[in-house]
């Protein structure tokens, strides 16, 4: 298989009045081409920041991301803009992400505009064929963004993404603020649109249940680390994190009957701002202990391919 994006030791740190935000802490991974990686966790935890960080729409401190083997971190702005083509964001609010001035055919046409090399008649057809495809009807191509409903926008916004035909899209809570009877449509979408291209995803949520139906591998981060990361099957069926465990058992049950043992993190929760040298889960951890306030432990792969940040995962899971 092709690996398309791998992302090797990603740091991104904010300074903030002499100190140091860690919002992306040291992360490796690898995507190959057609896979969507889900990327999990609490609003906070860092996975937007480093969902903006792969596509350099943040700098990062530290590390490589090695994009169809060029590393973005090096390359130069006319090298930077070029890959932009072929890497793009889906916001998580379309109404803001959209300009208000510009109608559906504007937004649309614009990539291309700046891309250059279409004539008008081919930007048209573009933009038509695009509308299509997002399931858009031609007659909403001169209506402004106040003008329709969140659903039709989110399409704008994927359609925007989409038109310069990218191989790699970041998309970040693409759905979480649209009505849950849209939800579903958008990711079919989304998912008709990355059968069609082989198109490679990473695909930012809170909502486990989204990730599961849509990924082919999952990565669970908190407080800007990865705690656990493994195929999307392995994951649900065999959660090793104390974090992952607890995350997985507030997704509410489909059988209302079914009993749910739902795990409630107590403790504050560690601040990101010059974490201390300890798992930076361990003030909500049950099962911390001395080791865990005083060593970080390291990401462990405990399986082929699973991957977990605990210094007892084996005792926990009584491997
Ligand atoms: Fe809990 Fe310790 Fe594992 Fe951290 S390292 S998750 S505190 S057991």
């Amino acid at each position: 298989m092709e690996t398309i994006l791998e992302v090797n030791n990603l740091k991104k740190y904010f300074p903030v009045g002499g100190r140091t935000l860690h919002a992306v802490d040291d992360i490796t991974f690898s995507i190959n081409k057609g896979e969507t990686l889900g990327v999990v966790g609490e609003s906070g935890c860092g996975k937007s920041t480093m969902g903006r960080t792969l596509l350099h729409l943040h700098e990062s401190t530290s590390g490589t991301i090695r994009f169809k083997g060029e590393d973005i971190t090096k390359v130069n702005k006319k090298k930077l803009s070029e890959l932009r083509k072929e890497m793009q964001f889906i916001f998580q609010d379309p109404f803001s992400s959209l300009n208000p001035r510009f109608t559906v055919y504007q937004t649309l046409a614009e990539p291309l505009e700046i891309a250059g090399g279409y004539s008008k008649i081919e930007i048209e057809e573009k933009v038509y064929a695009m509308m299509d495809t997002v399931g858009l009807a031609r007659r909403l191509v001169n209506t402004y963004p106040h003008e329709l409903d969140g659903g039709r926008r989110q399409r704008i916004g994927i359609g925007r993404a989409m038109i310069l035909e990218p191989d790699f899209i970041v998309c970040d809570e693409p759905v979480s603020a649209l009505d849950v009877s849209i939800q579903a449509q958008i990711i079919n979408l989304l998912l008709d649109m990355q059968e069609e291209k082989q198109l490679t995803y990473v695909f930012i949520t809170h909502d486990l249940m989204v990730v599961k139906y849509i990924s082919t591998k999952i990565m669970v981060m908190y407080l800007g680390e990865v705690v656990e990361f493994a195929e999307t099957e392995e994951l649900f069926e065999s959660t090793l994190h104390p974090y992952t465990k607890a995350l997985l058992s507030a997704v509410p049950l489909p059988d209302v009957d079914a009993k749910q043992n739902r795990i409630v993190l107590e403790g504050e929760v560690t601040s990101p701002i010059d974490p201390p040298q300890s798992c930076r889960f361990c003030a909500r951890c049950k099962y911390a202990q001395d080791k865990c306030r005083k060593e970080i432990p390291p990401l462990t792969e405990v399986k082929p391919g699973h991957m977990v940040k605990c210094h007892f995962v084996k005792e926990i899971n009584k491997m």
